[in-house]
């Protein structure tokens, strides 16, 4: 039994529940040296991250599956 975020409805026991992403914001992610590592011929070989560009997700909600279909 949950409420659903987007009809504000209480949904029945036993039904599934959804999430979505409906906000994403860009990310940029440095680089950062020696961050990993690895056995190289059985000794630890250090290799920097090259960092990047992604999305990170801001707000989720909670939806019952009828909103999830019509949200989708
Ligand atoms: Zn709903």
């Amino acid at each position: 039994m949950y409420l659903c975020e987007h009809c504000q409805q209480q949904i029945a026991a036993n039904t599934p529940a959804y999430s979505i992403t409906v906000q994403t914001r860009n990310a940029t992610y440095p680089k950062r040296s020696q961050a990993n590592w690895r056995y190289v011929k059985r000794q630890i070989k250090y290799f920097d991250d090259k960092g990047g560009e992604g999305f990170e997700t801001v707000k989720n909600l909670t939806v019952c599956p009828s909103c999830y279909k019509q949200l989708s």
